[in-house]
């Protein structure tokens, strides 16, 4: 079937990325369409609810929440709010056989506390990340590198040496040889590696950290959900259009002109431009297979590393539990430090325990549980040559899932266990399926020295065709999709002479 309306824009994906670029486009009048195969929009950052109890996807919060942060500044922009709880931190963490607690406001103290042989050291630790802190934000919003000619380069380079010597020196590098030079204890490396994932650059610790020790971190009372539904309204508000439970095959090209889609239940729509909300991967390889202009890029990201998908499982726990006021916890091996991703397996790898913010009227705890294991673990999950998910992907996947609950429960006690009210689990097949995102991937490429600042930009090498979302610059992160998706409207503005940059500086 083909449909005789044509749109200016054809947004393939309601991730937060192809959203907040529909906002910025139908704020300036353009005839948007947004297709999302979900039955919400979101992508990530969707909730749902099981037996009374409420979950998001992942997240605990977000620190671009807060009054100057970067998500309330674009949807302000779009004339929506969302409102939110401040949750400050508490953390449990295990590593080994050691029971550690932190908490935002004493975040230094405690950690002196607790290991008060790295005092020194741990003075250390907070300097140096406040510095490489300060320079980073020193200097405003970086410009796409893609966007940047030869000289700017050359000078952007120079100038991070000069100006950003920290940042450079030790941000980018991988964190556990600086941590392994800068603390003896290797517990206090496990506890300080048990906010990311191993191997990333020291920025990513210096960042996740900090947000804890500013106290900074910000819940929508109405749920993950809130975001992208605020940013629905506006898109609505903005005769935009979002069609639900809608699946896109392919994207129609045509002399290497990009100019609508398919979808598979057969409807066509077309528009002067698509823009990809899935990932690059099943962009370019499935949406867009025969794309001769796209093998370059698709060469390029063949071998690239990729943020690894999870475990993720989301337990109800009863309401007479009592997790005295800690809401995260991460259970660490004693030797995970010494592990590489892909030697995790359920008997090792890192767990985190997200207790949510509740709404008012829910009595029991929603606990986001996210085991960190790889997409290739155990054959892929034992999913069939094809990726089909029969009995034996059931089977390992309730297994697994009864060893992460024991680990849990070893560490929280008899009392958690009896506590548990269900479990639903889901795998990295499972975000993949939902999302289309490689591998489960939920923040992109890998955060490592190889890896970290390397972008893909937003243009592709089929005319009118252009990619948003975590795959491409700025990289994964709520804001950071926000952002990937800012500058790409202000390259399909441009077209029409509008500065979105001047109306966005405007308008703070
Ligand atoms: C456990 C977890 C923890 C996280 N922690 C943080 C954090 O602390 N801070 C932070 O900022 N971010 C965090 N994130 C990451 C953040 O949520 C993501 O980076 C971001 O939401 C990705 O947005 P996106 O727009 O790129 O893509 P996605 O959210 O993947 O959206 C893509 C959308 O496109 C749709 N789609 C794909 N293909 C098609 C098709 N062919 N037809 C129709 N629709 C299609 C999908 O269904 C999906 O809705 C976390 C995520 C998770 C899951």
């Amino acid at each position: 079937m083909t449909l005789d309306i044509k749109y200016d824009v054809i947004i393939v994906g309601a991730g937060m990325g192809g959203l907040s670029t529909a906002a910025f486009l139908s704020k300036e009048g353009k005839k948007v369409l947004v297709i999302e195969k979900h039955d919400k929009p979101g992508g990530f950052i969707t909730s749902f609810q099981r037996k009374g109890c409420r979950f998001d996807i992942g997240l605990e919060g977000l620190m671009e929440l807060s009054e100057n942060g970067d998500i309330t500044g674009f949807l302000n922009y779009f004339g929506v709010s969302v409102e939110t709880v401040k949750r400050t931190e508490k953390l449990r963490i295990f590593t080994g056989d050691k029971d550690y607690t932190f908490n935002s406001p004493t975040l230094k103290s405690d950690f002196i506390k607790q290991f008060p042989l790295e005092e020194e050291a741990i003075d250390k630790f907070f300097d140096l990340n406040e510095k490489i802190l300060s320079e980073m934000y020193s200097g405003g919003a970086p410009k796409p590198p893609y966007e940047m000619r030869l000289f700017e380069k050359l000078k952007f380079g120079i100038e991070s040496m000069l100006k950003r010597p920290t940042l450079m020196k030790y941000g980018m590098k991988n964190a556990y040889p600086i941590l392994k030079k800068t603390f003896k204890d290797r517990d206090l490396i496990n506890v300080i590696i048990s906010k990311g994932i191993c191997n990333m650059v020291y920025l990513g610790y210096v960042y996740r950290w900090d947000v804890v020790n500013r106290d900074i971190v910000y819940y929508p009372i109405s749920g993950m959900q809130a975001i992208p539904d605020a940013v629905v309204k506006n898109i609505n508000d903005n005769y935009g259009q979002i069609l639900l439970n809608t699946e896109v095959k392919e994207i129609l090209i045509e002399n290497g002109v990009a100019k609508g889609v398919e979808c598979t239940n057969g409807s066509c729509y077309y528009g002067d431009i698509v823009v990809s909300n899935s990932s690059v991967h099943y962009t370019v390889n499935k949406l867009a297979k025969d794309a001769q202009e796209l093998e370059p890029l698709r060469k390029s990201i063949e071998k690239r590393e990729i943020y690894p998908g999870a475990m993720i499982n989301f337990m109800g726990v009863s309401r007479e539990y009592d997790f005295g006021g800690v809401n995260y916890i991460a259970i660490m091996d004693k030797d995970t430090i010494d592990l590489d991703f892909d030697d995790y397996t359920p008997y090792n790898c890192p767990i985190w325990l997200i207790v949510s913010e509740k709404p008012k009227d829910q009595l029991d705890h929603s606990v986001t549980i996210l085991a960190y294991l790889p997409y290739k673990y155990h054959n892929n999950w034992d999913t069939g040559i094809d990726g089909t998910r029969g009995e034996e992907y059931r089977k390992l996947k309730s297994e697994v899932e009864t060893i992460i609950t024991n680990r849990i429960c070893k560490k929280m006690g008899e009392d958690f266990r009896k506590s548990i009210l269900f479990c639903v689990s889901s795998t990295p097949v499972s975000s993949e399926r939902y999302t289309y995102s490689t591998e489960g991937a939920f923040m992109g490429w890998m955060m490592n020295e190889g890896n970290y600042g390397k972008f893909i930009p937003q243009e592709t090498k089929v005319n009118n065709l252009y990619l948003v979302g975590q795959w491409v610059f700025p990289g994964g992160g709520v804001a950071g999709v926000m952002a990937s998706a800012y500058y790409l409207s202000k390259k399909i503005l441009a077209l029409d002479n509008i500065d979105l940059e001047k109306k966005y500086k405007e308008s703070i």
